[in-house]
C-alpha cells in the first residue's frame, strides 16, 4: 500500500528545529507586550464573504488562491455556507474588532495574533500552502487617535526592533503611500490610460491587470515588464495635500527615531484594503521570495465589511521566511539551540519491579527542575549504558538494593566518576555542573 505524504505545500515542523520556532515567538511576545499589544486568536476558517469583501475580488487571493467549500449545517441540510480557510489574518481581526465593539471603549485596540494561514500557491522556497505568520494591528475610531501618522511610525519602529532583537541583521525597510481610496481612484484612472498603449507589451497577467485593477501591475516580478513600468506615471504625484503631510509626517518620525528606510513609489501591495502608508520589510537572503513581511494603513476596511469608521494599520510576518533568515545567518546561535544538549541525568531501573519507583524519582527531580531521561526495566548495563550517555551528563542506577536502602549509585559520564550518595542528596549533586571533577560522581 502506498504510503501517504504531508500534502503539497504543507509540512512537518520537527524538533530541535521547532526551538528555532518557538525561540522566535517568544522575543515577538516580548516585544509585544513592551508596547502594549495584547493576542488575539481568532478562527482559521471564516465565512468566505469576509475574504471576498475585505482583500477583494481581484486579488490574487481571492481569485485563485483560498481553500473554500460548502459547509452544511447539519449533514443532511440542503442549506450550505462557503466557507474558508483564513488567507490572512487582518479581516478576521477586524471582523471580531466590529462583532465585539472593541472600538466602544473609545480607546485604540492594539493585537497580535500568531497562527497558520493557507492559500493554494505555486510551492517553493519560502512560499508554502499553509505558512505561518506572525502579524499585529493597531485599530480604533478616530477621535482615538487611530489615524495618526504616530501609529504608522511606531508600528515600524516596533518592526525595526523586534528584527533587530530576533538578531536578523541586514533587513532593508521600503515605505510607500498609496494616497486615501479618492486618491487611489484617480491614480487608477491615470494607470490605465498609460497602460492603454504599453500593456500589449507586458506578461498575460498585467495585460488582465490592465483593465481589472492596474495598480496591480506594479506588483509584477516578471523582469522583462519592469523597464515599461519604471516608465508608468507615479502613485506620489495623484496624493492629495492631506495623504502628502501624512506621509511626510510618518517619515519625519522615523527620521527622529533613526529607523532606516527607503522610499519606493512602485510599492502597492496586493492587498486592496490598503490606503496611505505601505510598507515593506526584504532580506536579500532570501532569494526570489524576499519579503519578510508587508503591511500598511487600511482606514476603510471596517466600513468596507460592515462595521463602524475605525482606521487602522498593521502588518503582517512571514514566521517561516523569518526562520530561513535565520538559518541563513546565524551559525553561532543556530548551533547552540540545535546542538542536543544532554539531559541532567538518565534513570536506569535494574527490571521491571523498579520501574514503579524509577517513576516516583523522576517525578522528584523533574518538579525541583532538573531535565530527566527515564529509562525502564529492559535497562542491560552493556549497550543501554551507551545510550544512557548520549542523552544525559550522569546515570543514576536503580536496582532492588538502592530502592531498599536509599543509597543510589550515581556515574558521571563526563568525568567517569561512579559513587554513591544518599536520595536526599541528589537533585544537590545533579545541579552541579557535571564537567567538574571534585571525586564526586
Ligand atoms: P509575496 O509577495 O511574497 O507573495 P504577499 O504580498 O502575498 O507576499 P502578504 O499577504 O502581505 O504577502 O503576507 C505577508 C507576509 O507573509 C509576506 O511578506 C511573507 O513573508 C508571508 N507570506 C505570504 N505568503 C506566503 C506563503 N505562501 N508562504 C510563506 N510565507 C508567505
Ligand atoms: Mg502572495
Amino acid at each position: 500500500m502506498a504510503t501517504v505524504k504531508a500534502v503539497r505545500g504543507t509540512r512537518d515542523l520537527l524538533p530541535p528545529e521547532t526551538e528555532l520556532w518557538n525561540r522566535i515567538e517568544a522575543t515577538a511576545r516580548k516585544v509585544f507586550a513592551r508596547y502594549n499589544f495584547g493576542e488575539i486568536r481568532t478562527p482559521i476558517f471564516e465565512d468566505t464573504g469576509l475574504f471576498a469583501r475585505s482583500v477583494g475580488e481581484e486579488t490574487d487571493i481571492v481569485s485563485k488562491e483560498m481553500y473554500t467549500w460548502e459547509d452544511r449545517a447539519r449533514a443532511q441540510s440542503e442549506k450550505a455556507q462557503s466557507l474558508t480557510l483564513r488567507p490572512e489574518n487582518t479581516a478576521g481581526v477586524v471582523r471580531a474588532y466590529i462583532e465585539h465593539k472593541l472600538g466602544e471603549n473609545g480607546q485604540l485596540q492594539k493585537l497580535y495574533y500568531i497562527g497558520p494561514q493557507f492559500r493554494r500557491e505555486r510551492p517553493q522556497k519560502g512560499r508554502y500552502r499553509q505558512f505561518w505568520q506572525i502579524g499585529a494591528e493597531v485599530i480604533g475610531p478616530p477621535f482615538a487617535g487611530s489615524e495618526s501618522p504616530l501609529r504608522d511610525a511606531e508600528v515600524l519602529e516596533m518592526l525595526a526592533t523586534l528584527l533587530d532583537e530576533l538578531g536578523i541583521t541586514g533587513w532593508t525597510l521600503e515605505i510607500n503611500s498609496v494616497g486615501s481610496s479618492a486618491d487611489r481612484a484617480r491614480y487608477n484612472d491615470v494607470l490605465r490610460a498609460a497602460l492603454v498603449e504599453v500593456a500589449p507589451k507586458m506578461c498575460a497577467d498585467c495585460q488582465r491587470r490592465a483593465v481589472t485593477n492596474p495598480l496591480r501591475v506594479l506588483d509584477c516580478k516578471v523582469p522583462e515588464d519592469q523597464p515599461i513600468i519604471d516608465g508608468l506615471p507615479k502613485i506620489t504625484d495623484s496624493l492629495d495635500q492631506e495623504s502628502k503631510d501624512h506621509f511626510a509626517a510618518v517619515t519625519a518620525a522615523l527620521d527622529a527615531a533613526g529607523v532606516p528606510y527607503a522610499l519606493n513609489p512602485r510599492l502597492v501591495r496586493g492587498l486592496d484594503y490598503y490606503t496611505r502608508t505601505t510598507f515593506e520589510f526584504t532580506h536579500g537572503g532570501l532569494g526570489a521570495q524576499n519579503a519578510l513581511l508587508g503591511g500598511g494603513r487600511y482606514d476603510g476596511l471596517s466600513e468596507a465589511i460592515g462595521g463602524p469608521k475605525a482606521p487602522g494599520i498593521g502588518f503582517a510576518m512571514g514566521l517561516d521566511r523569518l526562520v530561513l533568515t535565520l538559518q541563513g545567518q546565524e551559525q553561532t546561535v543556530l548551533e547552540a539551540i540545535y546542538v542536543n544538549t544532554p539531559s541532567d541525568a538518565y534513570i536506569a531501573p535494574l527490571g521491571e519491579a523498579q520501574n514503579a519507583a524509577a517513576l516516583a524519582l523522576a517525578s522528584r527531580l523533574r518538579k525541583s527542575g532538573l531535565r530527566v531521561e527515564l529509562g525502564d526495566g529492559t535497562f542491560r548495563l552493556k549497550k543501554s549504558f551507551e545510550i544512557a550517555n548520549k542523552l544525559a551528563s550522569r546515570i543514576v542506577i536503580l536496582g532492588e538494593d538502592e530502592v531498599k536502602s536509599g543509597i543510589l549509585t550515581v556515574k558521571n559520564f563526563l568525568t567517569g566518576v561512579q559513587g554513591k550518595i544518599p536520595r536526599e542528596e541528589l537533585v544537590t549533586l545533579l545541579k552541579k555542573p557535571a564537567g567538574e571533577f571534585d571525586g564526586q560522581p
